[in-house]
C-alpha cells in the first residue's frame, strides 16, 4: 500500500457533490476528494439529462480543484488524516464530510446487494447515463416510489418514449410536499404524459431471468399482480451516507450530528449537506446543502456564523414536448412549488384557490400569524412573495384578508 502523505491541507472536503463544490467555491485552497469520476454537477438537474434536454456538461458546477474518482475509506482522527482507496493518505487540520446520501434499496424479493440488469437507482450522473442508454421508445419501465425523485424519473422516462408505470405505496404522489388536491392534479399531468400511476400500491419483489447475470423482467405487487418491466427505477428515498463518520466514532443518529457551526462531535471535523443532521433534521434538499456550505465557509474563515435551519422551497417543472410519443393533449409545461407543511393542524386556517380549466391550484396553511406552508401548482406568479414571507418567518399583516396571500398578483 502506498502511504505517501501529501502536504497537510488546511481543509479537506470528502465529497464533490453540491455542498462540497459550493464550499470549494467559497473557501480558497481546500482539497476536495470525490469518488465520482465526473466534475461536480448540479444533481437537481439530473432528470433533465435523463430526458435528453441537457447534456451532462450543461449541468456542471463551476470548476473546483477536485481529486476525482478517489474514495475516502477511513478517517484517522488520531493522526488527522484520511485514507483513500488509491492508497494515499491526506492530512487535514479541518475535515469536512460532504458525503451526501445513498438511495434506499427496498427489501424486495429478488433484490440483493448486486442489482439485476435493468434495475437502476437514480442518484448519480452515472445512474442517469446508464438509464438514458437503456431507454428506447416503447420500452416498459416501472418506477418504484412516487416522491419527488420517482415523479421526476417517471416524467423523464415518458419524455423518452418509454411506457411508464409509477408504483407509489402511499395514498398520493409526493406526500412530503403536496396535499391530496395538488397530488391529484400532478397525477393528471403525469397521466396526460402517458404515465400509468398506481397509488396505495406496494411492490413485493422483482422477477428476474435465471442465469449468472439475471435481468429484471417484471415487478411483483403485494396482491400478486405482475407489471412487465424491462427497466425498473428504484426511487424509494435516500439515507445519509454516514458510514465513514460512524466508523470513526463520531456521533451519528440518522445523519452525522452537527451543531450550529456544522461541527461534529470532533471539533476538527464538520459535516454539511445530506449527510448532516442538524437539530434533529436531515434535510435531503439542495437548498439546505448550499446554505450549510455557505455558513461553514464563514466559520472556516474565522467569521462568526451560525446555521439555524433551512426553510427550503421545492420546485419541479414538468414539461411535455409535443415530440414525445404518448403526450398528445398534455399541457405544455406545469410548474409546481411547495414549501413548509401543507398539511393543516387543528386550528389552522387553510386558503385555497383552484382553477380546473387552467389546471391551476394554490393553497396556503396559516398557523397563528405565520405561514406554515403551501403548494402552488400550474401558476407560480405568487410564489416569490409567499416563499419570502415563509422563509423569513415574518408575521402576516393583521389587517390583510388571507385571500390576498394567493391573489396579490391579481388572482386567477
Ligand atoms: C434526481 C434528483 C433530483 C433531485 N431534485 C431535487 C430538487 O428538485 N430539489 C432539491 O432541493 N433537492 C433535490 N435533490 C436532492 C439534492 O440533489 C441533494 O439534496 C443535494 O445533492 C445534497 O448535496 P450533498 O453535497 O450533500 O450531496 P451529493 O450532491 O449527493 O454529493 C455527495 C458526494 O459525495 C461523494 N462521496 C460520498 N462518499 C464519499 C467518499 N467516501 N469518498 C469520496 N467521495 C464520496 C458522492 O459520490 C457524491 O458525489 C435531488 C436529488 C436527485 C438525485
Amino acid at each position: 500500500m502506498r502511504t505517501e502523505t501529501e502536504n497537510a491541507a488546511r481543509v479537506v472536503v470528502i465529497g464533490a457533490g453540491m455542498a462540497g463544490a459550493r464550499l470549494a467555491a467559497r473557501v480558497p485552497g481546500v482539497t476536495v476528494i470525490g469518488e465520482e469520476a465526473h466534475a461536480p454537477y448540479n444533481r437537481v438537474l439530473l432528470a433533465e439529462v435523463l430526458a435528453g434536454r441537457y447534456e451532462p456538461d450543461v449541468i456542471a458546477l463551476p470548476p473546483a480543484e477536485t481529486r476525482r474518482g478517489v474514495r475516502v475509506v477511513r478517517i484517522d482522527r488520531a493522526e488527522r488524516q484520511v485514507l483513500c482507496d488509491d492508497g494515499s493518505a491526506t492530512g487535514y487540520e479541518r475535515l469536512v464530510l460532504a458525503t451526501g446520501s445513498n438511495p434506499v434499496l427496498p427489501p424486495l424479493r429478488g433484490l440483493g446487494h448486486t442489482l439485476p440488469d435493468g434495475v437502476h437507482p437514480f442518484r448519480t450522473l452515472d445512474d442517469c447515463l446508464a438509464l438514458r442508454a437503456a431507454v428506447r421508445p416503447g420500452v416498459r419501465a416501472v418506477v418504484i416510489g412516487g416522491g419527488l425523485l420517482g415523479v421526476s424519473a417517471a416524467r423523464a422516462l415518458a419524455e423518452c418514449g418509454a411506457q411508464v408505470v409509477l408504483a407509489q405505496q402511499g395514498e398520493h404522489l409526493m406526500e412530503r410536499q403536496l396535499d391530496a388536491e395538488a397530488a391529484r392534479m400532478l397525477r393528471g399531468h403525469l397521466e396526460a404524459l402517458g404515465v400509468e400511476v398506481h397509488t396505495e400500491c406496494r411492490v413485493r419483489g422483482l422477477r428476474c431471468t435465471d442465469g449468472a447475470a439475471p435481468a429484471v423482467r417484471a415487478v411483483e405487487l403485494a396482491d400478486g399482480y405482475e407489471l412487465e418491466a424491462e427497466i425498473t427505477v428504484l426511487a424509494c428515498g435516500v439515507r445519509p451516507r454516514a458510514g465513514l463518520a460512524q466508523a470513526a466514532g463520531l456521533e451519528v443518529r440518522r445523519g452525522v450530528v452537527v451543531d450550529d457551526e456544522l461541527r461534529t462531535s470532533d471539533p476538527y471535523i464538520h459535516a454539511v449537506g445530506d449527510c448532516a443532521e442538524h437539530d434533529g433534521t436531515v434535510y435531503g434538499l439542495a437548498g439546505a446543502a448550499l446554505e450549510q456550505a455557505d455558513v461553514l465557509a464563514e466559520v472556516l474563515a474565522g467569521r462568526p456564523a451560525r446555521y439555524g435551519g433551512t426553510r427550503a422551497l421545492t420546485r419541479l417543472t414538468l414539461r411535455s414536448p409535443s415530440s414525445a410519443p404518448g403526450v398528445a393533449g398534455a399541457p405544455a409545461a406545469l410548474d409546481l412549488a411547495a414549501f413548509g407543511d401543507s398539511r393543516p393542524l387543528p386550528g389552522d386556517d387553510v386558503i385555497r384557490l383552484a382553477d380546473a380549466t387552467r389546471g391551476a391550484y394554490r393553497t396556503v396553511v396559516v398557523r397563528g400569524d405565520r405561514l406554515a406552508g403551501g403548494v402552488l401548482f400550474g401558476d407560480l406568479a405568487a410564489v416569490g412573495t409567499l416563499a419570502r414571507t415563509w422563509q423569513d418567518d415574518d408575521p402576516l399583516p393583521a389587517d390583510m384578508p388571507l385571500l390576498h396571500l394567493l391573489t396579490n398578483d391579481g388572482g386567477f
